[in-house]
């Protein structure tokens, strides 16, 4: 199966939008036979106000370079974090979840310290086990 861009036209104004063949490969493997019926200006639009920040307009991918210019080859995808649409380089497999930028900066930070966690942890569980032998070899544990 192979997509070729498409032109299609915003619902919410007199824009033409373009539905690449990477959106479409995305959406009929999410199963969704529809077609945006919003141009991604539109959907940002309404997206920001419906409660979301201003700060969370992409700077990146379609939506930033859409203007005229042809974009990159860019795959569409839902953030696994917080839902929000998101653009990789890489085709999304269902095996690997897909995070937005902002989510996988977070997911990095979380990672170190989770990571530094584990090994204080790590360094807990054989000072206990040290000391756990130790009582046994004394005995400690067979006084009552
Ligand atoms: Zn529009
Ligand atoms: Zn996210």
């Amino acid at each position: 199966m192979s997509f070729t861009d498409r032109k299609l036209k915003c619902r919410d104004c007199p824009d033409e939008f373009t539905f690449t063949a990477g959106e479409q490969e995305f959406y009929s493997s999410k199963g969704l036979e529809h077609d945006p019926v919003r141009c991604p200006n539109c959907r940002q639009q309404k997206k920001t106000s419906s409660g979301m920040e201003s700060t969370d307009i992409p700077r990146y991918g379609v939506y930033a370079s859409y203007g005229g210019r042809t974009p990159r080859q860019l795959f569409v995808a839902e953030c696994g974090q917080c839902k929000k649409l998101t653009e990789v380089p890489f085709r999304p497999r269902d095996d690997r979840p897909v995070l937005c930028s902002d989510c996988y900066g977070e997911q990095r930070k979380r990672d170190e310290v989770l990571a530094a966690a584990e090994e204080e942890a790590a360094a807990a569980r054989i000072a206990a086990a040290g000391r756990t032998k130790t009582e046994l070899e004394s005995g400690d544990l067979d006084r009552e």
